[in-house]
């Protein structure tokens, strides 16, 4: 596999959609310089394409071998990770009181873009730690702190989160995982499924994040607490201790990212595994969500990067590929020339830069949330990040699915059979819906927790700016944004109008409300992923004459958000359709489906 990240595409991003050069000014992000945010994107790109994505096709093919409890990740992965932590990859998102590099997550959200795509297996090690670190920086005690955080962070250990269970994935009010009292700790009891890097050979202990319950703790969400359990227990001098009661039962074979390891985990079946409890207990559920927004923002960044390595691969088998001869030549040529292929390409580039977009510019709110100095604006970037997450994490994930798919038709038979690589992006995007909150659940928290809850108060502050860019397409005369404002128009229209269906339904027909609830997700992901590139449009017009950028880009960026307008932000108008005429037929005769 070969990769090259989309610098150019980052960096307009970042610079001119996204605002970094304001987001760099805020209090605590003194250490971004411009000058260090492009030479870690440089290196990172390096990085990514020199020693992760070589790893990816041979990883997959390889995948992880299990035996004794012990688990070996594919040949290379081990090595990789060793310089991975030494080169300081793994430390850079997290903050710099706990040894991180105090960067804005704008920045490490598009370097982490580049590791999803050059290796998503590889990359779902280091992303389950930063979530542990993230739980332990928030909410342990200071002790648990010392003794767990500074491994972790360096990548010298590595971490998980346990929350799934036989009997509860998406309902994890049903975890049944059991902690006793043990003097100054727990006793861990129970079984974990689908445990992502639970065990492996690339970093010598694991700290494992665990929800389990108190022998008192009331049922249901309220009763869950968080542990923390290490594989081996870590001396007060931060040396390794002796082997703790849990072990790796078995991996999973799966459909993808076979180079990373999804264990089964059993907990204490011996004498129950040494456990500390993090913060309060019957907290841990709440402890959970505290680091929701972040986690689902990058699965939805796996699903902008599985789509830019699956359109890469895509574009340069089709510059290739003789095949026929396009309308209008008498020579045979490359299938790019089809209108067919060009239309699958464009649309598989439109989406991407859209999905792009749309991520980055939430990470950017996630940082204006957290830093800027004006407290009314970080409220306003808060509603904003709540009510985009989901959008992110379900709208890009789903849709990378169908651009890794137009991947494989580009490429033809060549695509279908593994030699190519191009099945491989398939295999792996498909689990982006699933984990972190199924699709489903995104949406219903689109619809719930984000919309009705605040009656549409996010929802209406969203809708006055994307009418405000159509203000700011409207004074000119331009063709190609006069175009994409038409197109942006009558979409934004379509999502004022589902919105106002879906807030007066979730009231009084609740049922009807969420059979609309994931085409309302893919609407609101539409529009919005639209108006960033409408932006971008406007944006790359206005900078065409200084001569600062480059013409070819930027001509190209227009062209892009032109498609985008007349191809891909039709389909709102279907999406509303499908929520406020069809929502009643998916529930019309429950037989229907017996
Ligand atoms: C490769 C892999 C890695 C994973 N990594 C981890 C990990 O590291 N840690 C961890 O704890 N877990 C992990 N998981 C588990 C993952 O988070 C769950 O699979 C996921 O939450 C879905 O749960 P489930 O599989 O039980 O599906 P279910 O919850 O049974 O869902 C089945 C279907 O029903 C739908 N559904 C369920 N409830 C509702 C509802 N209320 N409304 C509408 N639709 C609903 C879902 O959307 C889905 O379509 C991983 C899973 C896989 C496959």
């Amino acid at each position: 596999m070969t990769y090259a990240a989309p610098l150019d595409d980052m960096r307009f991003v970042l610079n001119h959609l996204a605002g970094l050069p304001e987001i760099v000014t805020f209090p605590g992000f003194e250490e971004a310089e411009p000058e260090l945010v492009d030479a870690i994107l440089t290196e990172a790109a390096r990085f990514a394409a020199e020693v992760l994505a070589p790893l990816n096709a041979s990883g997959d093919r390889q995948g992880c071998r299990s035996a004794g409890g012990k688990v070996a990740t594919p040949d290379g992965f081990p090595e990789a990770y060793r310089q991975f932590i030494e080169a300081g990859w793994h430390a850079m998102p997290a903050s710099p009181d706990i040894g991180g590099q105090g960067l804005p997550a704008l920045v490490s959200s598009a370097v982490a873009e580049m590791w999803k795509s050059a290796n998503l297996a590889f990359s779902l090690c280091q992303m389950l730690t930063m979530g542990a670190v993230q739980a332990l920086a928030h909410h342990a005690s200071d002790e648990l702190k010392q003794r767990f955080l500074p491994k972790l962070v360096a990548g010298e250990w590595t971490g998980t989160m346990n929350l799934t269970e036989p009997q509860a994935g998406s309902d994890l009010s049903a975890i049944r995982a059991r902690a006793e009292p043990d003097g100054d700790h727990y006793r861990l009891f129970g079984s974990k499924i689908f445990i992502t890097w639970g065990e492996h050979d690339v970093a010598e202990n694991i700290i494992h994040l665990v929800l389990a319950r108190l022998p008192d703790a009331p049922p249901g969400t309220r009763g869950i607490s968080l542990f923390v359990a290490p594989k081996f227990l870590a001396n007060p001098d931060g040396s390794l201790g002796s082997r703790n009661d849990l072990v790796c039962a078995s991996i999973e074979h799966k459909l993808g990212i076979h180079g990373s390891p999804t264990a089964v985990m059993s907990y204490g079946d011996k004498e129950g595994a040494i456990a500390y409890l993090v913060g309060q207990p019957n907290r841990g559920l709440e402890y959970m969500f505290t680091m929701m927004n972040h986690a689902r923002l990058l699965v939805g960044l796996e699903g902008v990067a599985i789509s830019e390595a699956a359109y890469q691969k895509a574009v340069e088998y089709a510059r290739n590929r003789v095949q026929g001869k396009p309308i209008g030549s008498a020579e045979r040529a490359p299938i790019i020339q089809h209108p067919d292929v060009r239309r699958m390409l464009m649309d598989m580039k439109a989406r991407t830069e859209a999905m792009r977009a749309l991520a980055y510019c939430t990470a950017a709110c996630m940082d204006r949330a957290q830093h800027h100095p004006d407290a009314a604006e970080r409220a306003r970037n808060n509603g904003r990040v709540e009510l985009l997450t989901p959008v992110v994490k379900g709208w890009c994930s789903e849709s990378s699915i169908m651009i890794a798919s137009n991947g494989i038709q580009v490429h033809g038979g060549m695509g279908y059979v593994e030699e190519t690589g191009a099945a491989q992006h398939l295999r792996d995007a498909r689990i982006t819906t699933i984990y972190e909150g199924t699709t489903g659940i995104q949406a219903n928290d689109l619809i719930g927790r984000k919309l009705a809850r605040d009656k549409g108060v996010n929802a209406g502050a969203l809708i006055r700016d994307m009418k405000a860019e159509l203000e700011a397409l409207a004074s000119t005369n331009d063709t190609d944004l006069a175009a994409i404002r038409s197109g942006l128009r009558a979409a934004l229209r379509a999502f004022e109008e589902a919105t106002s269906w879906m807030l007066a339904h979730y009231e009084s027909d609740p049922r009807e409300a969420a059979a609309g609830a994931v085409p309302y997700l893919r609407l609101t992901g539409a529009v919005t992923g639209g108006w960033q590139m409408a932006r971008a449009a406007r944006i790359a017009r206005d900078l065409l004459p200084s001569g600062e950028e480059s013409a070819a880009f930027l001509r190209a960026k227009i062209a892009t958000a032109r498609f985008y307008a007349e191809h891909v932000l039709p389909e709102a108008e279907t999406s509303r359709d499908e929520i406020t005429v069809g929502a009643a037929s998916t529930l019309a005769l429950e037989e229907a489906l017996f």
